[in-house]
């Protein structure tokens, strides 16, 4: 994960409605067995190339996602306007340097201003983002930016920590794989009181499932 080298504004919608080409996945994925040394017709890799197309359609679904059918009738009007806190949301990525996964826990936080969202959607909106090529850094902030964008709120702030594979497993500072980033907006940037309520709230250990 080189932090500082990734594309800031990637070109072209965030939604493409692009749908993948799993012929020309599944072509390319034999060709890299062939260019490894492998044997791409033997007994274990024979359908390995279609079930790694049929994977990215799901690993890569975020891009053809619709955002409007995710919100779909779950914006509620609302008087309520205390902090909303939505903690550990699993995600699982892929990073876009090396097309390995990162994953880990998503925090979300509001304060409404007339606006809520039903709960469940928060996830959605977190895989939404989470199912691309991506960085860390660019997934907290398109999170962050979408529900300020849908709910208008008078803040909102997300909290991401990542454990990324594509350090674990090549072995190169192994002690930098669990990342956090996180990505504030209105009372949360502007009000540290705020911002230290969120905080302390996902500091705490989560509460035991029931
Ligand atoms: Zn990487």
């Amino acid at each position: 994960m080189d932090n500082t080298d990734f594309d800031d504004n990637p070109t072209g919608d965030l939604f493409t409605n692009n749908q993948i080409d799993t012929g020309e996945v599944e072509a390319a994925v034999r060709q890299i067995l062939q260019a490894v040394g492998e044997t791409p017709d033997r007994e274990g890799l024979k359908r390995t190339p279609e079930r790694v197309a049929r994977m990215y359609t799901e690993l890569l679904s975020g891009y053809s996602v619709d955002p409007a059918a995710i919100i779909n009738d779950a914006l509620f009007e609302v008087k309520y306007d205390e902090m909303v806190i939505v903690r550990d949301i699993e995600f699982y990525s892929l990073c876009e340097h090396h097309m390995l996964p990162f994953l880990g826990r998503v925090h979300v936080a509001y304060i409404p201003n007339g606006k809520v969202i039903g709960l469940s959607k928060i996830p959605r909106i977190v895989d939404l983002f989470a199912r691309r090529l991506q960085v860390q850094e660019r997934m907290t902030r398109q999170i962050a930016d979408f529900i300020r964008d849908l709910l208008h709120p008078q803040g909102v702030a997300v909290v991401v920590e990542g454990l990324h594979l594509c350090m674990m497993m090549r072995g190169v500072r192994k002690h930098n794989a669990r990342m956090t980033t996180s990505a504030m907006h209105g009372a949360f940037r502007a009000n540290l009181a705020t911002r230290q309520e969120f905080l302390d709230n996902i500091a705490r250990p989560p509460v035991a499932e029931i």
